[in-house]
């Protein structure tokens, strides 16, 4: 009776203890960080390049060259990826008319969305993108041969190679692959994507914009292929005066949204991706220049820029020509393959994490003003993958988080004798598989 009594107790301690604490690693995405084929986006690369320009302005209906022919063989190749996966991708086209500084007349700019359903959250999304669209020097030559072969056929064709891998697995919330133009013209196929996902209720966590994912020889002489960076802007766009007002007193300026999104996925990619240093920078992209992710920070939605490092500024928006020995142009030549496969398996590691996760936590608040110990207060989820919250603080001065503990499934945590004033807290939702949301920084400053 007592020997029967004491094994019950046991085994529900022992059950009670493994439903409690997830594991720290998904083997799977292990796997997936290893599954990127440099010879498949070389191809990739190498038939975009194919169709002379890809500018926005240029010829839409020839089947062999211009932006038409090419956003015509993006689709095949997402509804061919679908095929092999039993239709696991809704492949569509989002378009709209619109005129500006670089598109005088009135002119058609049509992106190319697949969509790979979640099975138990889809209106949830995280959505990688790259650019159709190519230029050389005059932002307004559509006829003039653009390979565009860096910016951004390797971006695109990155977009292409994370669908082939990712359509293998089965996720919780939905992955959006974007091929995007107009980006050169003026960031229009971000812009009415964006819109489009606000119209429609989408509920974007992430936006992954890869925008020049290819180039290892820095116009500084560095040749790396081991570096990325991750931009992310510090304070949200869509920030109103009153939040500012409450930011200036209570922080907020590095947490983001956008910014735990950038070091999520340092954080993840450098765990599952080999030979991966992941460079975050607080700004919202390269000084003064412009990326696809901005019109959806702008649409209030979470998202970064991931490239190379080391840009050469020959080989980007060049006519192809040779002066005094010097070459100019975005030829295939200088892409490299293997470094483009890496950052396409960072996004591709990161996006089956935030898919695999639960969604983050809602209505993060804090408290502790004049007290010895910080209470976390959340919103408890309702994902059936939900296993409970990981609560995180670090250093004010620390660019990444630094310190975590398991909290299990509560709605509120108090970090005893941890002083609010000294840190930055955050909290993040975690699966059973051990998969996590990025950590979310208290109030409107840092919701995602
Ligand atoms: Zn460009």
């Amino acid at each position: 009776m007592i020997r029967k009594l004491v094994f019950a107790t046991s085994a529900l301690l022992a059950s009670s203890l493994s439903a409690q604490v997830p594991p720290p690693e998904d083997m799977r995405l292990y796997d997936i960080g290893a599954a990127t084929s440099a010879t498949r986006i070389e191809q990739d690369v190498a038939k975009l390049v194919g169709f002379g320009t890809r500018h926005s302005l240029s010829d839409t209906q020839s089947e062999s060259t211009g932006i038409g022919a090419a956003r015509r063989w993006i689709q095949a190749e997402f509804e061919a990826i679908s095929k092999q996966c039993g239709a696991c991708l809704e492949v569509i086209t989002i378009a709209d008319t619109v005129t500006g500084k670089r598109i005088p007349d009135p002119h058609e700019i049509v992106s190319v969305i697949a969509i790979q359903r979640g099975q138990s959250d889809p209106n949830r999304m995280v959505l990688m993108s790259g650019d159709i669209d190519s230029r050389v020097t005059d932002p307004m030559d559509s006829t003039s041969t653009s390979p565009g072969a860096n910016d951004n056929a390797s971006g695109m064709a990155g977009v292409i190679e994370a669908a082939r891998v990712l359509s293998r697995y089965k996720f919780s919330a939905s992955i959006v692959y974007a091929g995007l133009s107009g980006e050169e013209q003026g960031l229009f196929g971000g812009k009415i994507v964006a819109a489009h996902a606000k119209e429609n209720g989408w509920n974007i966590d992430a936006v992954l914009n890869n925008d020049m994912i290819g180039n290892v020889a820095g116009i500084n002489g560095i040749v790396d292929n081991h570096t990325a960076r991750i931009f992310s802007e510090g304070v949200r766009w869509v920030e109103t005066e009153e939040e500012a007002r409450k930011r200036y007193f209570t922080g907020g300026e590095v947490d983001s949204a956008s910014r735990n999104l950038a070091r999520y996925i340092k954080r993840v990619g450098e765990q599952y991706v080999n030979n991966m240093d992941l460079m975050m920078v607080y700004r919202l992209d390269r000084f003064g220049r412009g990326g696809h992710h901005r019109p959806f920070n702008e649409a209030g939605f979470p998202g970064v820029r991931i490239m190379e490092v080391n840009e050469h500024y020959d080989r980007q928006h060049q006519d192809l020509r040779t002066e005094d020995g010097r070459q100019f142009g975005d030829t295939i030549e200088f892409v490299d393959f293997g470094f483009a496969a890496k950052l396409t398996a960072v996004n591709a590691v990161s996006l089956a994490a935030l898919a695999w996760a639960p969604a983050p936590p809602a209505d993060v608040s804090i408290e502790g003003i004049v007290q010895a110990s910080t209470t976390l207060k959340w919103s408890m989820g309702e994902d059936i993958n939900l296993a409970g919250y990981r609560v995180y603080w670090r250093l004010t001065t620390e660019p990444v988080w630094t310190h975590s503990r398991w909290v299990g499934k509560t709605d509120n945590y108090t970090l005893e004798n941890i002083v609010i004033d000294n840190y930055l807290f955050g909290v993040a939702s975690v699966a059973n598989d051990g998969n996590e949301s990025p950590v979310v920084f208290p109030g409107p400053a840092g919701a995602f």
